[in-house]
């Protein structure tokens, strides 16, 4: 069984499976809407339903209240059609975006390597190849859990056949947990993606700063692989934070990359190196090491940020202060599933 879905101002209509969400049948088509939390808390994919009757599933009553309801509002990422519907959405026209339609895929794992005490390589070869755009992430299904969580590509979009996550242990974490003491080479995971706006807004043609903390690498690792195999020779600084040197993982290849090409520079820097030790680089945390670097002053720089909610805003208040604007600060942010009920934007963004 399945519904007509008619997206305005688009004028495209696409079949919703039963029990398919509007979200997940929008992003299958490859068409944009935006979103965030995913789980009914956040509000950010809510639509104006124009005709039809829809299911408002699991929206949260403060994130859909009911004169909203009653309005004709719903979320997206819930909603499920109970007739043909036509809705309104703000549909983004991202000129760097490739608008690719997500995709199921099995992920044979083939490679599985510590490369941190905490953080794991995990490298799956894909059923056929993924087409993405780096920064993106995907969903990974854990079939023994029956739960799925995001995960950024690592690797470069140029191999789309065998795909690098990066993954850090969440003490108590279910999903990463498993993956870290129960996953083995020859296992199989069910990869839905590809996931997210988080790429490099390459028609901008300005200087990069990318600014990671944690496994927060991985995005960053896959768009300067990308740019740098596709021969961009603009300005790229790398800012990757961890607390010590053990848990500085790729310090060699980045460190090769940045002699190789002369418009890359990686400055890592560590928040708890013990102190006395032959550490010669940077101290303290990403945003002290980017604002030190750049001298306070990140005019004429587009910058992408990617790591845990804490890194991301101390980031964003000191690029701000370093003369950067809301529309020069791309972000991923690693939320989990306890941050999606609070606030997903930075509070010092005026624009939705
Ligand atoms: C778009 C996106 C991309 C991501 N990419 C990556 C990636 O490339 N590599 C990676 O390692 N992680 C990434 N994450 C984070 C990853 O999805 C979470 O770490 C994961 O959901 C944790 O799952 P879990 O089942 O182990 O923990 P859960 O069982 O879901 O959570 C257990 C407890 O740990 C807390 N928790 C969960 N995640 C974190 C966290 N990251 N930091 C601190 N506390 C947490 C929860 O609030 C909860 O209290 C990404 C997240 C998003 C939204």
């Amino acid at each position: 069984m399945s519904y007509e879905l008619t997206i305005e101002p688009l004028g495209q209509t696409i079949e919703v499976e039963d029990g398919q969400t509007i979200l997940d049948a929008a992003l299958r088509a490859g068409i944009y809407i935006p979103h965030a939390c995913c789980h009914g808390l956040c509000a950010t994919c809510k639509v104006q339903v124009t005709d039809g009757e829809v299911d408002h599933g699991e929206a949260s009553t403060f994130a859909l209240m009911d004169f909203e309801r009653e309005e004709g509002k719903c979320l997206a990422c819930c909603a499920r059609l109970e007739s043909d519907v036509v809705i309104e959405a703000e549909i983004e026209d991202d000129p760097d975006s490739l608008n690719l339609p997500i995709e199921d895929f099995s992920g044979e794992v083939v490679r599985i390597e510590d490369l941190t005490p905490t953080i794991k390589g995990i490298w799956l070869k894909l059923d056929r190849p993924m087409t993405f755009q780096a920064g993106q992430y995907v969903n990974l299904e854990v079939p023994a859990l029956g739960q799925s969580r995001a995960f950024s590509l690592a690797s470069a979009p140029q191999e789309a056949n065998v795909v690098e996550l990066n993954i850090r242990i969440v003490p108590g974490g279910q999903v990463t947990t498993w993956l870290h003491e129960s996953l083995k080479v020859g296992d199989e995971l069910k990869v839905t993606g590809p996931y997210g706006r988080f790429f490099v807004k390459k028609s901008a043609n300005v200087p990069l700063i990318f600014m990671a903390g944690g496994s927060g690498l991985s995005s960053p690792k896959s768009m300067i692989e990308d740019l740098l195999a596709e021969g961009c020779e603009l300005p790229m600084t790398l800012v990757y934070g961890q607390r010590s040197r053990d848990e500085l993982y790729y310090d060699a290849d980045f460190r090769a990359l940045a002699e190789k090409h002369a418009n890359f520079t990686y400055v890592p820097a560590l928040s708890s190196e013990p102190e006395g030790s032959d550490w010669s680089g940077a101290r303290g945390f990403v945003h002290e090491a980017a604002k030190a670097h750049f001298d306070n002053d990140f005019r004429g720089h587009k910058a992408y940020l990617c790591g845990p909610p804490a890194m991301i805003e101390a980031c964003i208040s000191t690029l701000m202060q370093g003369r950067l604007f809301e529309r020069d600060i791309y972000m991923e942010k690693f939320f989990s599933a306890a941050d999606a009920s609070q606030q997903l934007k930075s509070p010092l963004f005026k624009n939705i």
